[in-house]
């Protein structure tokens, strides 16, 4: 089901509806079927970096390194 952000283009409120297939949003506030449906944001890159050094970090607890490149391996005797 999806979430959009809406904005009233009545009263000016921004909310969040579900949207499902055929029935139009309409404003909790006034009722208005008026809506500007806003899009959604990228994710950040910063975001991303984050999620892989989680990641890496897990694989290490866990003690597979499949995350690792073949120089970050530790070396086997
Ligand atoms: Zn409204």
């Amino acid at each position: 089901m999806p979430l959009f952000d809406f904005v009233c283009k009545t009263c000016g409120s921004s909310f969040e509806l579900l949207v499902r297939g055929s029935s139009a949003p309409v404003c909790p506030v006034c009722g208005s079927a008026a809506l500007e449906k806003q899009v959604s944001l990228p994710a950040q890159p910063g975001k991303t970096a984050g999620i892989v050094a989680s990641a890496r970090q897990q694989a290490a607890r866990e003690g597979h390194f499949s995350n690792y490149a073949p120089s970050e391996r530790p070396r086997r005797k």
